[in-house]
């Protein structure tokens, strides 16, 4: 059964609790986690909390290679499992009441505040600690600044509410003994190369897979109005003590900012050094206020771009917020060395690594709230990565790229074969993603350079392990998992076939448009091309005549086709209640598959093609990837089934506020963060935009609700839509006239 979980209160703009809920203190914590992009953290608490707790600050970019588990070997099997690693703690502090420790866990306390501000991105924690004789009132607020990446801010202010004096002491550190919950081995990740006072600098261990190793280094200032009393500092831990009596009434406040660097910027280690002292200087200078102002300006002109508001429904209204401050703070797209991982900041699962929930799930909705810089930089990103992908398809004896579904650096490093060896269909997601980029933006300059070459190294691959059927005179793909990984190594899955064809042709395309120099660059023999065009021409796309449908793969009709709704209730999720091999026998659709390549090209197919895919494969579907609800909530609004495009939308808009998939504690799902949005505005909007480049809606409003609205970035505009019992209007808020088309009539914004 889905159960749901709701522990935060229902507000539009904040995340809030008024209790402290020791049973699901993880998941508080993730539901609480903050990111600017370059680094992030749970909800943790500054403090010790000998509670449960999975703690994480996590800095983007920095992994470590982890053995996998395996003792068994096979060619071509990745070596390590990239993850993402704890960073050292630079956010700890220690509270001592008249000597004894302060923990949440064991003391009594009142008034429990915790408030996640989603406009502005801090999190506040407040109460009243009764405790060693004495109230006192702690109120703490931190944020990871948007305007200056490397610094993180914390303030914390105590008020002693007794009749008699209290002593306070703070014990503050930057701390490098610290663990990932996962690790399989080796559980501490840094070596300190160098601690002192007030910074602490550390490299990561040695590896056995010669992957880089990263340093990353902390300097820390305080404005604080209690004296510093002590200083000590251990092989792996620097702390400084601030200590006073507060009178009765007084209140004690401590700021602790700390400047956050790596390797990834600063090579060498006197650079890092000397940079993080100049960084710490000068923002020492500024006042609290000026360095909150310039992070809450950043949030909201974000906000001004790209908010929803949904009148009617204050709980879509806070999930919807929620999954865009939740795409925000892992991503801001500044960095092409940076991705998006399915978890961003908030947890150790999935490793921190880029999957392809990137191309397939986020340009989508980065293309609609921010700059097109940003969905470029993230193509950039594959294309950096080339050579790894050169290599991956060297493990497998194949020409050409074949980009990893799961890395850090371009190399696959993934443990399951099922995965690494056959999902590929990743190659064509990213040619997808090129091509929508292009399409949404207008800007083929990426296509016709960068991206001509990741095409063309693609299509490499894909005439290497395509393979020719004499009996059928037809090419095929053996041996692969679609999108639906409850089945593996399938032969003639639709979708990477389709994708595979496709990006050959697209290839074709584009190399036809290419520079006279590009075309030379990417030196493809007119042999090769000849064989791409016999390869589109000839692609077995596996379909019924019968059923007028698209056949997710080779043997799947001849499956029990029982739908999801036979299924006993306690049974579901079946990922959580059948066996492996039960789930592999079974019908059941984990994700889209077919209908992930009919959302994609959802332009090129006819009604009834689209309604008989969709009336087949969804009652399939058990949507056990979070991934999954939102695109067939769009395709159910294509096909007008307004109710069931709600029913989905809500499966994703509050899936981690809500804990649908009992796994939240664990991490947020970011990068399915994009359902809400897909849903609203490709779906309940029918927002499209057409091979040339014009903008179209076919707008309806969810029955619930009284109006909802948008703003959406569209080649170098801002346009707003609202949806209320009158229907749809636009408004162009900035940026040049366009004509658009509203249920197939022009209307000119201006
Ligand atoms: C999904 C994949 C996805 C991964 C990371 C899995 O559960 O099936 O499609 O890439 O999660 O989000």
């Amino acid at each position: 059964m889905y159960l749901m979980q709701r522990i935060f209160e229902v507000d539009p703009w904040n995340v809030v609790t008024h209790k402290l809920d020791k049973e699901n203190k993880r998941l508080q914590e993730s539901l609480t986690s903050l990111g600017n992009g370059y680094m992030g953290m749970r909800g943790n608490f500054e403090e010790e909390y000998t509670g449960d707790s999975l703690p994480g600050i996590y800095l983007a970019g920095i992994w470590y290679p982890d053995k996998t588990r395996v003792g068994w070997w096979k060619n071509g099997y990745p070596k390590y499992f990239g993850k993402v690693i704890n960073a050292v703690n630079f956010i700890k502090m220690n509270f001592l009441i008249n000597g004894s420790q302060l923990d949440l866990d064991k003391d009594s306390i009142s008034d429990f505040t915790l408030d996640l501000n989603m406009k502005d991105a801090t999190l506040t924690r407040s109460f009243i600690v009764d405790k060693s004789g004495s109230k006192i009132k702690f109120n703490f607020v931190r944020f990871l600044s948007v305007a200056q990446k490397e610094l993180s801010v914390q303030k914390v202010s105590f008020e002693n509410f007794s009749n008699e004096k209290v002593d306070i002491k703070v014990i503050s550190s930057l701390d490098a003994d610290v663990k990932n919950e996962d690790a399989n081995y080796d559980e501490h990740f840094w070596n300190v190369l160098d601690i002192t006072k007030n910074s602490l600098i550390a490299e990561t261990k040695p590896n056995d897979f010669g992957t880089p190793r990263f340093t990353s280094g902390m300097q820390v200032n305080y404005v604080t109005d209690l004296p510093e009393t002590d200083t000590n500092i251990t092989d792996l831990e620097t702390s400084t003590t601030f200590e006073k009596v507060l009178e009765s009434k007084e209140i004690g406040t401590i700021e602790k900012r700390v400047i956050v660097l790596t390797s990834r910027d600063y090579q060498d280690i006197d650079d890092l050094r000397d940079a993080m002292e100049g960084i710490s200087a000068k923002v020492a200078k500024v006042a609290y206020k000026d360095l909150y102002c310039a992070h809450e300006n950043v949030w909201a002109e974000r906000w001004n771009q790209s908010d929803i508001k949904i009148d009617g429904d204050t709980d879509a209204q806070q999930g919807m917020r929620f999954n865009l401050f939740g795409l925000f703070t892992t991503y801001s797209g500044e960095d092409s060395r940076l991705n998006i991982g399915p978890k961003g900041f908030t947890g150790e699962k999935y490793g921190g690594a880029t999957y392809w929930d990137t191309e397939a799930f986020c340009i989508p909705v980065y293309l609609g709230i921010s700059k097109p810089e940003v969905s470029r930089n993230l193509l950039m990103y594959r294309y950096n990565q080339l050579q790894g992908a050169y290599i991956n398809a060297q493990q497998q004896g194949l020409k050409g790229a074949l980009f990893p579904m799961v890395t850090f650096n371009g190399i696959e490093c993934h443990n399951e074969w099922e995965i690494t060896f056959e999902e590929i269909h990743r190659n064509g997601d990213i040619a997808f993603a090129i091509y929508n980029y292009t399409r949404y933006t207008g800007d083929k300059s990426f296509v016709l350079n960068e991206g001509s070459k990741i095409l063309t190294e693609m299509s490499r691959f894909w005439a290497d392990r395509v393979h020719f059927s004499k009996r059928n005179g037809e090419y095929m793909i053996h041996g692969v998992t679609g999108p639906d990984e409850y089945e593996n190594n399938v032969d003639n899955n639709w979708y990477t076939n389709f994708l595979a064809k496709w990006t050959l042709k697209y290839t074709l395309q584009i190399l036809g448009e290419v520079s006279k120099d590009q075309f030379a660059k990417l030196a493809v023999s007119d042999a090769e091309m000849k064989q791409w065009q016999d390869i589109v021409d000839k692609m077995y796309l596996p379909y019924d005549e019968d059923l007028g449908i698209f056949v997710q793969h080779d043997g799947f009709l001849d499956k029990d086709l029982e739908p999801v709704s036979a299924i006993p209730k306690d049974q579901l999720p079946i990922n959580q209640h059948w066996s492996w091999d039960k789930i592999l026998r079974s019908p059941y659709i984990k994700q889209g598959d077919v209908l992930q390549g009919i959302w994609d090209f959802i332009d090129d197919f006819t009604e009834r093609e689209k309604k008989r895919n969709f009336d087949f494969y969804e009652p399939l579907t058990v949507h056990e990837s979070s991934l999954s609800p939102a695109i067939h909530s769009v395709l159910a609004a294509d096909l007008h089934y307004e109710e069931k495009a709600v029913a989905l939308y809500e499966r994703t808009a509050r899936l981690d506020l809500d804990n649908y998939n009992n796994d939240t504690a664990d991490g947020l799902h970011i990068t399915s963060m994009t359902g809400g949005w897909l849903a609203m505005v490709q779906g309940f909007a029918g927002m499209r935009v057409h091979d040339d480049g014009s903008l179209s809606y076919k707008p309806f409003l969810p029955k619930k609700w009284n109006s909802y609205s948008f703003r959406q970035v569209f080649r170098g505009r801002v346009i707003e839509v609202a949806v209320d019992s009158d229907g749809p209007h636009f408004n162009l808020i900035s940026g040049e006239p366009i004509q658009i088309e509203v249920n197939n009539e022009p209307l000119m914004l201006k």
